[in-house]
């Protein structure tokens, strides 16, 4: 008998043991079931970083983070205890780390970016990257309101998370500044923020599906969010109600938090009462950190009367980019936790993101390569989310030019920007691959290409800025 490619072994799941870390070797179980001492324990800067490791990691190691947080580094330092612990733990969460196991580890890898993973120099960004690379904020119809599709609308609550991911599609607005990346506040308070976007939807009954993020809704105190959904159960045309939470995985206390457990069982049944979905989606990008404590959440989150945990991750080379990595994770989601696999979104363009990004040929084949193993509603989409169209399944290519790794796609809605624009639907819209996956030929037309990535990116901020109305194609190569 031959071997299949993928092997399917159940797993048990593994919450890796704290006290194998010098900065936590004294914590009560307890105290790291709290969320609170999570929270006040999160490694915020270098100095937090070694008092969690201390002697463990080289110099070195120290020294390549905070020359990433110096320099191209577009988001804080923000890692709980319960992330941290699930880095460089081995098969049976009792390893001690290592420089070279941190430096290897997949979640290390995008959640405590160091300057050595970055492509050097100029390669380090796409020449069209760009801060808000999906448009987002153009299509804000109120502050934070993110009309895109024809019936469902994003809606950013706020502009933080209990841990800040490297390679965050919303670095323009989520967390703290950076020396590289200056974020955009909101204008609004909050509480005007959420009832302009509850006077837009109940005034859009087109819209019947609203994902609540940010940021990272377990940021918000639960009875915010509880107000923002209650309002949005008493808006008949609203039937599908996501709420974006990575903390399920980062920070899964929170959500075993007794008050939470119980409110999100009120707004549960009310929903149900009135024949509404509520659903929590989670952004797990490893198999490992899908713990028992993170399946405990979820199951109670399930318990409560949600309808269902899904997880959109993020197609990450180093982290989950081979069928392997992706299966083992799926299976941990599914198997282990409850959690639909439901979405892996390609790296969106962002600066100084190059080693996190694969191309689109290559997520073709990692589609291909894992369809099959996973039952169908389990089986996650690889998506590409092209800047001013949405989510495309990676084979709805309308065309492809893998020389120079330029792909064209096309829609079949318009956005909140271009409802009277005759030619959105004609239009093809345009995705970049990393230029240092091309062939010899493609890296050298680019190489010949004088676009100055500084001008791509400030194209982009002027034109959210003059809050564009006019739809565009983007930059085409
Ligand atoms: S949790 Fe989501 S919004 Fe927050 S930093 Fe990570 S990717 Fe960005």
């Amino acid at each position: 008998m031959l071997e299949q490619p993928y092997e399917y072994t159940a797993r048990p799941l593994v919450e890796p043991d704290w006290r194998r870390l010098p900065g936590f070797a004294g914590v009560t179980e307890e105290q790291w079931r709290s969320a609170q001492w999570q929270r006040v324990n999160c490694v915020k800067n270098l100095r937090q970083l070694r008092g969690v490791y201390g002697d463990l990691l080289e110099e070195s190691f120290y020294a390549d983070v905070e020359a990433d947080q110096a320099g191209r580094a577009t988001m804080s330092l923000l890692l709980p205890p319960q992330m941290l612990n699930t880095m460089a733990a081995g098969g049976n969460g009792t390893a001690v780390p290592t420089t070279a196991a941190m430096l290897a580890d997949p979640v290390r890898r995008y959640m405590l970016p160091v300057a050595s993973d970055r492509l050097p120099g100029a390669a380090a960004s796409h020449p069209y990257a760009a801060r808000d690379s999906l448009h987002e904020h153009e299509m804000w119809t109120v502050e934070g309101l993110t009309h895109r599709y024809p019936t469902k609308v994003l809606a950013e609550l706020l502009s933080t998370c209990p841990q800040y991911c490297g390679h965050c599609t919303r670095m323009d607005l989520v967390g703290n500044s950076t020396p590289a990346v200056p974020k955009l506040k909101f204008d609004l308070k909050p509480v005007d923020r959420q009832a302009a976007m509850l006077a837009y939807l109940r005034a859009t009954p087109g819209v019947r599906d609203v994902v609540v993020s940010g940021g990272d809704v377990a940021n918000l105190p639960f009875k915010n969010l509880a107000a923002f959904v209650s309002g949005l159960l008493e808006i008949d045309s609203i039937r599908d109600i996501r709420l974006a939470s990575k903390a399920l995985m980062g920070l899964p206390q929170h959500w075993l938090q007794p008050e939470v457990i119980d409110g999100m069982g009120a707004l549960a049944q009310t929903a149900r009462a009135r024949g509404v979905s509520i659903a929590v989606h989670t952004h797990v990008n490893a198999a490992q950190s899908v713990t028992p404590l993170v399946a405990e959440a979820t199951r109670a989150l399930l318990a409560a009367g949600v309808r269902d945990v899904r997880n959109q991750g993020v197609l990450l080379e180093g982290v989950n980019a081979t069928a392997g990595q992706l299966l083992d994770l799926c299976f941990a989601l599914a198997d282990g936790a409850s959690i639909t696999p439901y979405y892996f979104y390609m790296c969106d363009m962002i600066p100084s993101a190059e080693h996190w990004r694969v191309s689109l040929d290559r997520a073709q084949t990692l589609q291909h390569d894992i369809m099959g193993y996973l039952p169908g509603f389990a089986t996650p989409r690889i998506v590409c989310d092209v800047p001013y169209v949405g989510k495309r399944w990676v084979h709805q290519v309308a065309e492809y030019d893998r020389e120079r790794g330029i792909s064209y796609w096309t829609k079949n809605y318009r956005t909140g920007i271009e409802r009277s624009d005759e030619a959105a639907l004609d239009r093809r819209y345009v995705y970049y691959d990393p230029i240092h996956t091309l062939p010899a030929e493609g890296r050298a037309w680019w190489a010949q290409r004088s676009v100055d990535p500084v001008a791509a990116d400030a194209r982009a901020v002027a034109s959210r800025a003059v809050a564009s109305r006019t739809a565009s194609a983007g930059p085409v190569g």
